[in-house]
């Protein structure tokens, strides 16, 4: 038995793209974890017709569960907790405990803001957020909204619009009796991620073809595969039971692939970094990535422990002035060239007294390419105080945005390379 599950997000500011949505994909990993199917995510504007009719899809169509994100909220374009409770056939009440608690949460508000505002006509406001499904049962609020779950066929799960009052009001919305005996006939997956880097996608996908013939019980792994930031990501889902299929997936990978495979435990390249550079102090040297590798080393929390700066050296006088590149060097070789790359990164080194350091140079286009050297030719040099390193060449595909972004995924993995022990 599967229990399947729709998403309505609401709100006009995401239909119309000015915020992008973070709460359908959210709630989908959630739901995925949770060992739900999720069969839809719809989106609408802040309009009653629409939500009501997103329902009637998702009802239609036979989901255990919906959730609905957005419209909370005290103004008038906050609806959905009406448009809930009428598609329900449940009437609106006025829960006057739920008032008191939002009324103490708004008077500590206006106070920590140092608003002077007309208590009462600011409650009047709140007072419909007070307004609950008949029988339903109440999500205390994070912000000022509360949310509700209404039983039924389908059980319907409402919370509010901002993301960091969702996910919380989520997590306890699982934990209600309401909400588990909707998804009481769920499977239990357990899930595995395996990342490579430096392998084609069409490389994989045979080993994945031999997989069907060389691991028994192939058939019971869910698999998808994907590009991300430059590298695969292969997530797979198994029932339980099927763990011993996994691991021998894993082998079969970890065995044809040694080089390429660097995450089973979900680690991203940037966590391990981070865990590499425990100890130690690095610095950045940045042509075309302008500082794009310094803020995803800074990405990382506690990252002041190691992280000492960046030069942002983009013209060839800076590169000259702050990082000590020699000018012939650059006459001599091109800006972009394994050369400059390596007496950027030994620049940095001594100009911040690292014991580590990067430094990359490239051409990102769309201009700026020669045949030699066309665009997505960028160079790398990674190294160590105490003499060890490397400098390489890549040529990547894509737009400007796509090449940048690449290399500091590239960075990183010399870098792991350079200090796995
Ligand atoms: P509020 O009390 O803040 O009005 P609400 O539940 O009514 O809460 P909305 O009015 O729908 O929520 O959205 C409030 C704000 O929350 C939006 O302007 C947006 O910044 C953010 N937000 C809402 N929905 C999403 C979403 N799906 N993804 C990302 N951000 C969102
Ligand atoms: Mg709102």
């Amino acid at each position: 038995m599967t229990v399947r599950a729709g998403i309505v997000v609401t709100g006009t500011e995401v239909l119309t793209g000015r915020v992008q949505d973070r709460n359908g994909p959210w709630l989908a990993d959630q739901l995925l974890e949770l060992g739900i199917e999720l069969a839809h995510i719809t989106l609408c504007g802040d309009r009653p017709q629409d939500i009501e009719a997103q329902l009637r899809f998702l009802a239609a169509d036979g989901v255990d569960l919906i959730i609905t994100s957005g419209g909370l909220g005290p103004t008038a374009d906050d609806m959905t907790v009406a448009v809930v409770a009428a598609f329900c056939g449940r009437d609106l009440i006025l829960d006057p405990e739920l008032e008191d608690t939002i009324a103490g949460i708004l008077r500590k508000l206006n106070a920590a803001r140092g608003h002077n505002l007309d208590f009462e006509a600011v409650m009047a406001a709140n007072r419909k957020q007070a307004l609950i499904p008949a029988g339903a049962a109440v999500l205390p609020p994070v912000g000022t909204a509360p949310g509700v779950v209404v039983t039924g066929a389908p059980t319907v799960v409402v919370l509010p619009g901002p993301p960091r009052e969702l996910q919380p009001m989520w997590r306890a919305a699982v934990q209600t009796p309401e909400v588990q005996q909707a998804i009481a006939g769920r499977t239990h997956y357990q899930q595995g991620t395996v990342r490579m880097f430096g392998l084609p996608e069409s490389a994989l996908a045979e080993t994945l073809r031999d997989a069907e013939s060389e691991v028994a019980g192939f058939d019971r792994l869910e698999i998808t595969t994907c590009l991300r930031r430059g590298e695969l990501e292969i997530v797979t889902r198994y029932e339980p039971d099927a763990a011993p299929v996994y691991a021998e997936l894993l082998d079969l990978l970890q065995r044809r692939h040694a080089a390429e495979v660097f995450s089973t435990d979900g680690a991203l390249i940037d966590e391990q970094v981070a865990g590499l550079l425990a100890g130690r102090t690095i610095a950045t040297a940045e042509s075309c990535t302008a500082g794009l590798l310094a803020a995803r080393l800074a990405d990382q929390p506690g990252c002041s422990a190691y992280l000492l700066g960046s030069v942002v050296a983009y013209a060839n006088s800076a590169k000259a002035q702050l990082l000590q590149v020699d000018p012939k060097l650059i006459d001599e070789h091109g800006a972009v060239s394994e050369p400059v790359a390596d007496a950027m990164a030994r620049g940095a080194l001594s100009r911040f007294g690292a014991d580590t350091a990067v430094a990359i140079t490239g051409i990102a286009g769309p201009g700026g390419g020669t045949e030699d050297k066309p665009v997505g030719t960028v160079c790398f040099s990674v190294q160590t105080a105490d003499g060890r390193g490397r400098t390489v060449t890549r040529l990547m595909p894509g737009e400007r945005a796509d090449i940048r972004e690449r290399s500091t995924t590239i960075a990183l993995h010399l870098l792991r390379q350079l200090l796995i022990p």
